[in-house]
């Protein structure tokens, strides 16, 4: 019986930690849009800034349409920097196969007969869509400090914001934790124009410092 393309998630996921540096992966998580098989997001400002990449794997274990499955591979541009497939190929992807890939603009993963992967083709780098890309990360828990720009965890497991302190300074200081507060100009600015595509009730327009700039804010009360 052919393997089950959900076994090969924490396979490719564990591949694309160790060959892209990526300090968070996740599997099977659903998007607003649509359902990504793996994502990895890891740090690349260098020391001089907090930018961070995202990568979106779809995965197939060797039995699906290859252009159909490179396609599919592109539609994650709109949430992630960089996009590839994997597929199953005990003998590696053909030339063709790179070709059509290569022209989509999608990066390849070689899934092997022993489950080994390796990069057949780099993803390019692409901009994506920059609220579906926020609300990818914020679901797994990483938001941006307003302050130093650095992506900060802020939340554990199903609690979104569990890291941070709500809108009281004093009480994010004590405790060494980063804050969470709300813009309610910009919030009602939306909301008059109705430019907000979904409500969430009490929790739209939100933003974030870490724990290190509430620190050294925290320095002005002395
Ligand atoms: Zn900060």
């Amino acid at each position: 019986m052919r393997e089950k393309e959900q076994s090969l998630y924490p396979i490719v996921a564990n591949f694309l930690a160790k060959s892209h540096q990526c300090f968070r992966t996740a599997i099977n998580e659903g998007l607003r849009y649509s359902r990504a098989d793996v994502i990895g997001i890891r740090d690349i400002g260098g020391d001089l800034t907090g930018e961070i990449e995202t990568i979106i794997v779809e995965v197939k274990r060797g039995s699906e349409a290859f252009a159909t499955s490179s396609g599919q591979a592109f539609g994650y541009t709109v949430y992630a920097n960089r996009v590839y497939l994997a597929d199953k190929r005990p003998h590696g992807f053909s030339q063709e196969e790179v070709q059509i890939a290569n022209h989509l603009g999608v990066g390849l993963i070689c899934i092997d007969a022993k489950n080994k992967c390796s990069i057949t083709l780099t993803s390019p780098f692409y901009k994506p869509l920059i609220r579906l890309n926020a609300q990818l990360l914020e679901k797994l828990r990483l938001g941006k400090c307003q302050l130093c720009e650095s992506y900060i965890e802020i939340g554990d497991g199903n609690n979104r914001y569990t890291r941070l302190a709500r809108e009281r300074l004093d009480k994010a200081i004590n405790e060494e934790k980063g804050i969470i507060f709300w813009n309610r100009e910009v919030g009602d600015r939306k909301d008059k124009h109705g430019v907000r595509l979904v409500k969430e009730n009490s929790t739209y327009e939100r933003r974030f410092l870490c724990s290190d700039c509430v620190s050294l804010l925290g320095q002005l009360r002395s």
